[in-house]
């Protein structure tokens, strides 16, 4: 009977990936008509200051919208975009879109209330050659405030990588800042963190998933929260989803943090909603600008 289960089972296994292999080779090519069809969304998580449970930014993640699929995940079609090349259009059409809403929602805001946004970049992205010129040209394009714009990107994309280092030299002389994503999940290289072009370390959620009062849960959560002290570097934290959470790592010093304890990835409607109330909640300063909508 055993032999029988494994020997059915493999076959399932060989018809599935084929059928898989074929699947994914639809969807790739759907993707690349996802953006023009306007199938794409952006959707904007909250990152809450964790010292003032203030909004202090959003990120921008991506949603597919398919019509007859639902909602594709990124975890899906990014990997995707990235195998059939159509991550540049997806990634440049992204942050344009995000740049544009969200300086809508920063003037509303008074200005020391401010917000920026947060984008990811794939490896992919970093290693064309235009990619720092073209992001420049947008942001000037769009009137955005460079100073607000944070670059997610992997420390696979940064370790060795010279275009990419080059690109985001470029571009945090604009003022940009640079995140490193999913910190502690790569090649952690503590030798070079301290020379590399970034600003920010995003503690992975599985580090902030080990958080659950033992001190050894804390532990890598600490040391990332210390290490970005110690090199100057804002720390975000990402996955928080208990209220325990959000006060350990607000004991160890993290400065921001996002999950779904404080908001899910929203539609722009909920943000809209969410950046009016912020502004209405705003200590009534008798120089608060008048609110917009
Ligand atoms: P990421 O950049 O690490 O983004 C955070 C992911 O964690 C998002 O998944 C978000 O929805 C999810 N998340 C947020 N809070 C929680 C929480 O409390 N618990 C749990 N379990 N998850 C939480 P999402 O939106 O599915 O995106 C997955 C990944 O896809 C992102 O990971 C990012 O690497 C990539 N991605 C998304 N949008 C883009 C894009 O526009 N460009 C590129 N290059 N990559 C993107
Ligand atoms: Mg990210
Ligand atoms: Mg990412
Ligand atoms: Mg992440």
């Amino acid at each position: 009977v055993a032999k029988r289960r494994r020997s059915h089972g493999w076959q399932v296994y060989v018809e599935g990936s084929m059928e898989l292999g074929r699947e994914l080779a639809v969807l790739g090519e759907e993707l690349g008509q996802a953006v023009t069809a306007g199938e794409m969304r952006v959707a904007y998580q909250p990152i809450v200051a964790l010292s003032s449970g203030d909004l202090a930014g959003v990120e921008a993640l991506a949603r597919w919208h398919h019509p007859t699929r639902g909602i594709v995940p990124p975890a899906t079609f990014i990997p995707l975009a990235e195998e059939t090349g159509h991550i540049h259009e997806i990634g440049s059409w992204v942050l344009e879109q995000a740049l544009v809403q969200v300086k809508q929602w920063q003037d509303r805001l008074p200005p020391e209330r401010g917000m920026y946004l947060s984008v990811n970049v794939s490896a992919l992205q970093l290693e064309r050659p235009a990619f720092a010129d073209e992001v420049i040209e947008l942001i000037e394009r769009v009137g955005y405030n460079p100073a607000r714009l944070v670059l997610e990107v992997t420390e696979s994309a940064l370790v060795n990588e010279a275009a990419a280092l080059s690109h985001l030299t470029e571009l945090r002389k604009r003022g940009i800042r640079v995140a490193i994503d999913d910190f502690g999940t790569g090649y952690s290289s503590l030798r070079y963190l301290s020379r590399l072009p970034v600003d920010i370390l995003k503690i992975d959620r599985s580090f902030v998933a080990e958080l659950n009062g033992d001190p050894a849960g804390a532990a890598v959560a600490e040391a990332v929260i210390r290490l970005g002290q110690i090199l100057q570097l804002h720390t975000v934290a990402e996955g928080i989803e208990q209220p325990a959470q959000a006060t350990e790592l607000t004991m160890l010093g993290c400065d921001n943090a996002q999950g779904y304890h404080f908001a899910e990835p929203l539609a722009v409607d909920a943000m809209d909603a969410l950046v009016n109330r912020a502004s209405a909640e705003w200590p009534s300063l008798p120089e608060a600008p008048a609110r917009v909508s």
